[in-house]
């Protein structure tokens, strides 16, 4: 049973936002699963359309084996919203407390299960203090534990790390793939690149409400890299026409003392180094490179905004995170 399974899912708010416009996208269990995208690409849509927060205007899919939709399901899913706001005047525990109350949690069992939470996101040296004095991290830390109240078999976490210090950013990561042992399934949204890069086990690039890319992060940065080639001296200017004679059509780029031939064939490099080599070139390292999920985000980003779709700049929030 696939976590989330979803084929063209599309919401048009008001009858003229068109946030998503056919998304396709599968979440395996126990994984750490990533959907990244510019702010306003329709990341916070989806993630409410699966908490049957808002409807769909189209959808076929299924989550936890159960079509999209099912209320009786989200017993099942933890939900950490973005912009989530816990009155300041409640201590932590009182909020895990109240959220314990809501998830049905038995009330003999809701003391225990509190404690137990905010050991688990380290707040536990916080409990008796009010919340208006947390900062956005430890707000964060209180949020991924209610989402985890219910115990659920599937997390969603919109935006867990947004607004939160690098030393936050990382406890957050160790929760997460604390999460990921107990065999949980961890669907986030992000835009933040390196957090993604970082704990996902599988990403998707959302632009402008498609997915345009999904796969592990080594599938999608394969196939679009290249070879470099370094040397212990200076290269010149009759070094380069020697590796453009031998590289042919493929993309070069030149550095002083490297050059990087984009293509996936070692057999394509070959002349480029005997035809160095042959020229008294002295080679220090031949390795292949990968194009980082930046670039590949940055290239997924940019194709899409040069198919100049009419309207789709006012479809975008301004920069508000
Ligand atoms: P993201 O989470 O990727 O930043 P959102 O899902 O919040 O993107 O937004 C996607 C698009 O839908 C944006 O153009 C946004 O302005 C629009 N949108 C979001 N919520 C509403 C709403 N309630 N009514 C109308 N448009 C909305």
């Amino acid at each position: 049973m696939t976590a989330i399974q979803l084929t063209g899912v599309e919401k048009i708010y008001k009858g003229r936002v068109h946030a998503l416009r056919g998304v396709d996208l599968t979440v395996h269990p126990g994984e750490v699963f990533g959907l990244l995208g510019p702010n306003g690409a329709g990341k916070s849509t989806l993630v409410k359309i699966l908490m049957t927060v808002i409807r769909p205007t189209k959808c076929r899919g299924s989550v936890l084996g159960k079509p999209v939709g099912d209320r009786p399901t989200l017993a099942r899913i933890g939900y950490l919203p973005e912009h989530h706001r816990f009155p300041p005047y409640l201590k932590g525990r009182q909020v895990l407390e109240f959220f314990a109350a809501m998830s049905g949690v038995a009330r003999k069992d809701r003391q225990r299960r509190s404690a137990e939470l905010l050991e688990l996101v380290g707040m536990s040296d916080w409990s008796e203090k009010k919340i208006g004095g947390y900062s956005k991290g430890m707000r964060q830390r209180i949020g991924i534990a209610q989402s985890l109240m219910n115990n659920p078999d599937l997390v969603l976490l919109d935006e867990p790390t947004d607004g939160v210090d690098p030393v936050g950013r990382r406890e957050i990561r160790q929760i997460l793939a604390h999460l990921k042992e107990e065999g949980r399934a961890v669907f986030l949204n992000s835009h933040l690149l390196s957090e993604i890069e970082m704990v996902c086990d599988r990403v998707a690039i959302m632009v402008q409400g498609k997915v345009l890319r999904q796969g592990t992060i080594g599938e999608l940065t394969q196939g679009v890299g290249g070879y470099s080639i370094s040397t212990t001296t200076e290269l010149t200017a009759e070094h380069h026409e020697v590796i453009r004679t031998a590289a042919g059509e493929r993309e070069t780029v030149y550095e002083s003392t490297r050059v990087v031939i984009q293509t996936n064939d070692p057999g394509h490099i070959q002349t480029a180094i005997d035809a160095l080599r042959a020229k008294g070139v002295v080679l220090s390292s031949v390795a292949p490179v990968r194009v980082s999920l930046e670039d590949l985000f940055m290239q997924t980003v940019e194709a899409d905004e040069s198919h100049g779709r009419p309207g789709a700049a006012q479809n975008r929030k301004g920069d508000r995170r």
